[in-house]
């Protein structure tokens, strides 16, 4: 190649999310936002996760209309047969920082940066900002590095003054004091209460590996050159401008799934957006909900990593069943610890609702028949849920979902909050609460921040913008 030609290729990013569906999904949509403007893109998944996409997918040969995209994969450490979900989710975590990050490390020196005809080394990381190696990387090459936290900004901000909590010894939490106010956190002052901090601040010891590690994690961001979120400014602004106070650039780019498809369709390009599920999305559903009434289903997912008791089980089906309303409830394998689910659940599912595995969740939730979404609040569940105008039940299960939630019942008001309990009755008032007795307030509120996250993603709104700078700010690195 010569110099000349060398000079006019595109800058070439390299993408590398947590492998796990909650970090893979958004971090998808940018490659493809980032392909659709002639970026050069080489995406990092785990070899486990790979395979799923292959065999229950079409994404990878989908991808392949971008001739500037490649996928790379590297083992993630963890046997097979390992669960990845549950209270071993953070094994995954473990395991991609001290397995995956030195593959990763040795894969980049050999292929040289990726490099290849027609093709630059790597001018940009965007790495999972829980990766810090990818930032050590990039600071011993000097590559320009970006990182993505897939978590919302308030979560993200509680995340980050974590540390003063425990300086001010409200961590560990003193006795029955879960619903004493947080104090330092600034912006969020007589909103949280402790038991709406990020579930990793329920310790008995301030010096907890796991709390000190996620510390670490999150205060490493700031070396960054900028950090991108997949949210938008009017939704989280307070939170957004005190993060900016640490960070030196921060680009909001979400709601990105729909950000993705306003930008195909602006392209007057009519490529779908390819489903990119872990677990085989039962399309049956969509059959079953066109034969339900508007707005009188309560769609039930907990995510990808989220387990439950046989206990919780069936008090969360006894509470659906004595609502009286229909509910289409997604049961991950695996979801259920221990044993399978009970057969009278099964049997009893069939007269009230419907059951599957894995759903096409974007479509269920923009679906008429779709009233309510009984969540375990993980972001991207969220704010799908908000872009489809669909109020929410919060059970928060782990990690960021406890602020999440806490937001979506008393800041948003867009649904609520249930955190730390299950129980039949408390379910059961729980859905008539959004789907009959303050069914139009929550609506009301829910379509306003509909339109407010369609008005980001459009030509002059915040997201778009931030895109076109995020663009142009990569752009800059090899000029
Ligand atoms: N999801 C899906 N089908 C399902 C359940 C979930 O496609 O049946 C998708 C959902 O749309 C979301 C992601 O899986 O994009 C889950 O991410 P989230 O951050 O909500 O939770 P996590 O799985 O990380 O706990």
């Amino acid at each position: 190649m010569s110099s000349k030609e060398a000079e006019v290729l595109p800058p070439h990013v390299l993408i590398f999310p947590l492998p796990a569906q909650g970090h893979m999904n958004p971090m998808l949509n940018l490659t493809q936002l980032l392909c659709l403007s002639n970026f050069h893109v080489t995406f990092i998944a785990s070899e486990f996760n790979h395979r799923r996409l292959l065999k229950h997918t079409n994404i990878l040969s989908t991808l392949a209309r971008y001739p500037g995209l490649q996928f790379q994969t590297i083992p993630d450490g963890l046997p097979d047969d390992h669960p990845r979900a549950g209270q071993r989710s953070m094994e995954i975590v473990w395991s991609v920082l001290n397995i995956m990050g030195p593959c990763f490390k040795k894969m980049m020196i050999e292929k040289e940066l990726f490099a290849s005809a027609g093709r630059r080394p790597v001018t940009c990381i965007i790495a999972d900002g829980v990766l810090s190696f990818a930032g050590d990387f990039a600071e011993e090459r000097g590559i320009p590095l970006i990182y993505f936290r897939t978590m919302n900004a308030c979560a993200f901000w509680a995340y980050f003054c974590t540390d003063r909590l425990v300086e001010a010894k409200q961590i560990p939490f003193q006795e029955n004091g879960m619903d004493e106010l947080v104090k330092c956190i600034p912006g969020m002052d007589g909103l949280l209460r402790c038991r709406d901090l990020p579930s990793f601040c329920r310790v008995d010891d301030a010096n907890d590996p796991t709390l000190t590690e996620l510390l670490i994690l999150t205060r490493q961001t700031v070396r960054a050159k900028a950090l991108i979120m997949n949210t938008f400014e009017d939704l989280e602004q307070p939170a957004l401008s005190n993060i900016l106070k640490h960070i030196p650039r921060l680009y909001t780019i979400g709601p990105v799934n729909t950000h993705l498809k306003s930008r195909l369709t602006e392209n007057k390009n009519n490529h779908s957006t390819p489903s990119a599920s872990l677990w085989a999305e039962d399309r049956s559903c969509i059959d079953w909900l066109n034969a339900q009434k508007p707005k009188s289903v309560i769609y039930v997912s907990f995510g990808s990593l989220t387990t439950v008791t046989r206990e919780q089980l069936l008090e969360f089906w006894h509470g659906l069943v004595n609502s009286n309303h229909r509910f289409l409830w997604v049961m991950r394998p695996g979801s259920v610890e221990g044993s399978h689910i009970p057969s009278e659940l099964d049997k009893g599912t069939k007269e009230n609702g419907y059951m599957v595995e894995w759903a096409p969740q974007e479509e269920v939730l923009n679906h008429p028949a779709v009233g309510g979404f009984f969540t375990h609040s993980g972001w991207n569940s969220t704010l799908e849920s908000i872009v489809a105008g669909v109020p929410m039940i919060c059970w928060p299960y782990f990690g960021d979902q406890m602020v999440n939630s806490r937001f979506v019942s008393e800041v948003w008001k867009i649904g609520v909050d249930i955190k730390d309990s299950c129980d039949r009755v408390l379910i059961e008032n729980a859905v008539r609460e959004v789907l009959e007795v303050r069914k139009d307030e929550f609506l009301e509120r829910a379509d306003h921040l509909a339109k407010m996250a369609k008005m980001a993603i459009s030509e002059g709104g915040s997201s778009y913008r931030n895109l076109n700078g995020l663009m142009e700010y990569i752009r800059s690195f090899i000029i």
